[in-house]
């Protein structure tokens, strides 16, 4: 909620603006005025390619109906992709860490997003994830170019929260043909996968830990 500036003084149109603006997280009333005078005052063409980014975010860009990567073909290039290999699935909270594990280099399987993390305090429960659609991937070998899974990698981050939706899951897979690893504990607790550089994630990748 930021704070209410009256700016009865601007033209309609700019007072939109600088509302719109404000409703970002960490823009205030202050820094939204200070981006709408740049708008204002920049090219045509910096205006119109800004607005026409933020329409595409909304039309063209979706979640991929496999793993929830963000695409703008479905399913992405990642699942859809044959020099990589579909017998490893990593499972991640959100699009951003799988984007900091890929600019590791270091992995060459396919991802799963599971769009939050088990988090009973919020009420967010198992169903509120894509846990069901992971589920599918690996019962269903057709829906993986007809290659079976043989290792689903939790790399979820490494918080009270994250380690529960990482235990539920290796529950849920208990039984079946299927090896659970973990990424290697080279992350802090209370850590965020995101903000981790590149050689703590490959170290993570490489010295993966079987969950049993
Ligand atoms: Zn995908």
């Amino acid at each position: 909620m930021g704070e209410r500036r009256s700016s009865s003084a601007y033209p309609p149109a700019v007072d939109r603006l600088i509302r719109e603006l404000a409703r970002m997280p960490g823009i205030g009333a202050r820094s939204a005025e200070r981006l709408a005078f740049f708008l204002l005052k920049s090219d045509r063409d910096v205006a119109l390619g800004l607005s026409a980014a933020i329409a595409d975010i909304k039309t063209a860009v979706r979640h991929c109906s496999m793993c929830f990567n963000l695409t703008e073909v479905d399913p992405c290039l990642i699942c859809t992709n044959p020099n990589r290999d579909h017998e490893r699935i990593l499972v991640v909270e959100q699009p951003k860490d799988l984007i900091a594990l890929e600019q590791t280099g270091m992995y060459q399987g396919l991802y799963h997003v599971l769009m939050g993390r088990i988090s009973p305090l919020d009420g967010i429960g198992p169903d509120d994830l894509t846990i069901s659609t992971l589920v599918r991937r690996i019962d269903d070998p057709s829906l993986n170019g007809g290659i079976k899974v043989r290792e689903v990698i939790l790399g979820l981050n490494p918080t009270l929260e994250g380690d529960g939706t990482a235990l539920f899951i290796a529950e849920e897979f208990r039984g079946r043909d299927l090896q659970i690893t973990r990424l290697a504990r080279g992350l802090p607790a209370g850590w965020q996968l995101e903000y981790a550089n590149k050689a703590v994630l490959a170290d993570a990748i490489q010295g993966r830990q079987s969950m049993g």
